[in-house]
């Protein structure tokens, strides 16, 4: 699970998240849904501990992570830009990771075989990035999280630079792989309809202050604030 309590994160004068408290269950897929700047993607960078709290506790199971580097958080982050090394092949990006925490290469070899079936990367192995479609960057950006074995999924707008439809079959494989890895998922996004087919549980950020939380579709047919139902477009 991953528990966040009372999270407060300031950028000079600019005070970004404001008492943020957030709980996702073992195995639950969450979203943080809210308009752009309101704080999504610093909350999931402190997850990741890419940067600091100024108040406030992250946990992960019943370790409190909130001081710890993101190495030794267990943890696996998606973006949006893929980010994935130019001068290495599928298949060194996948295992660049795991070489770097020494992992035997037999280990290698096997967690590399299990990510590219799941993801269809089999083909793709020995390409370079410039020579894959975005979709497949994506892929082998998810592939490379797979192979981490980690307990929690990061994903921060993992589909903004497809077209629309591949959006919509990535958006499903991102959903298939969390319920096949068991995993525990949080993906922020800032279109409402990604949220609502996405989530067990959703967030509602507005201007750093989670304004609802629970189950998607019982948000939209009860949303508590005004920016709730006008940002999910719930019924009047
Ligand atoms: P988007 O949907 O556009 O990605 P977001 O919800 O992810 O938006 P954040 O990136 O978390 O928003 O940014 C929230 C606020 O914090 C913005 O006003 C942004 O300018 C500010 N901010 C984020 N990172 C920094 C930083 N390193 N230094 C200063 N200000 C920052
Ligand atoms: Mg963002």
């Amino acid at each position: 699970s991953v528990k966040v309590t009372g999270l407060n994160k300031r950028f000079g004068d600019t005070h970004v998240l404001k008492g943020v408290s957030v709980e996702v269950p073992d195995g639950a897929f969450a979203v943080l849904v809210g308009p752009s700047g309101c704080g999504k993607s610093t909350l999931l960078r402190l997850l990741a501990g890419l940067e600091e709290a100024d108040e406030g506790h992250i946990f992960l199971g019943d370790r409190d992570v909130t001081r710890l580097e993101p190495r030794e958080r267990d943890i696996a982050m998606v973006f949006q830009s893929y980010a994935l090394y130019p001068h290495l092949t599928v298949r060194e990006n996948l295992a660049f990771g795991l070489k770097l925490r020494k992992t035997p290469a037999a280990e290698i070899d096997k967690r590399l075989g299990e990510a590219s079936e799941m993801l269809g990367l089999g083909p793709l192995l020995d390409r370079y990035p410039k020579a894959l479609s975005g979709g497949q960057r994506q892929r082998v950006a998810m592939g490379r999280a797979i192979v981490r074995r980690a307990q929690l999924f990061l994903f921060d707008e993992p589909l903004s630079n497809l077209d629309a439809a591949l959006r919509a079959q990535v958006r499903v494989d991102i959903r298939k792989l969390h319920d096949r890895l068991g995993a525990t998922s949080v993906y922020v996004t800032h279109d409402q309809v990604e949220a609502m087919t996405l989530a067990d549980v959703l967030f509602v950020l507005n201007k750093g202050v989670v304004e609802q939380a629970g189950p998607p579709l019982e948000i939209y047919a009860h949303p508590r604030t005004k920016f709730v139902a006008g940002f999910l477009g719930s019924p009047a």
